[in-house]
């Protein structure tokens, strides 16, 4: 998990509701925006995983993207199955090459989790250490690719959905639905 306020914010000092505080939006409810971007990262992110594939083997299991909302969290997972960026990061896309790159960061501190971080259990020990370590520094390259095809990607997809670029206002505005 990333956690928006990750300087000042510890796991022992969670909210007792902290649970109930990610969420994951079903994929009807998205924007067209959200959506466009949504398709941008899936296809860099199969091309990803099968980067880590050859470089964890059998070990490595490929996890499903959903969008989330969350006040406190910038990315969560289950350790196994699934990953939720929260939907406010997701729109960062729209920021292009450096929207691009948080959110693939994102995806492989994510991926780094083989625990849950939902909910009070979030830590970052030695295991955790070593494998984010080992997937940043031997697929660097793929991670760099990665984050063009996500820039790349996005504005063909938002003309896929019929929807306009986005501006830094737009970015700064609630998403519907949030
Ligand atoms: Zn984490």
């Amino acid at each position: 998990m990333i956690l928006k306020t990750l300087k000042s914010f510890h796991s022992k000092n969670f909210p007792s509701n902290f649970d109930a505080k990610m969420e994951t939006v079903p994929r009807k409810a998205l924007n067209d925006r959200e959506k466009a971007f949504l398709r941008a990262v899936e296809r860099a992110h199969n091309n990803l995983t099968y980067a880590f594939s050859n470089e964890f083997g059998d070990d490595f299991n490929h996890r499903k993207l959903l969008v989330g909302k969350s006040d406190y969290a910038d990315a969560w997972t289950d350790g196994k199955y699934t990953i939720n960026w929260n939907r406010k990061l997701l729109r960062k896309v729209g920021l292009g090459i450096r929207g691009a790159y948080e959110l693939i960061c994102a995806l492989v501190h994510e991926y780094a989790h083989d625990d849950s971080s939902i909910g009070r259990s979030h830590t970052h020990g030695e295991l955790f250490m070593e494998l984010f370590h080992r997937m940043m520094d031997r697929c660097s390259e793929d991670i760099g690719v990665a984050v063009e095809n996500v820039a790349a990607a996005a504005p063909i997809f938002m003309r896929k959905e019929g929807v306009v670029w986005w501006s830094q206002r737009d970015l700064n505005s609630r998403p519907r639905g949030s």
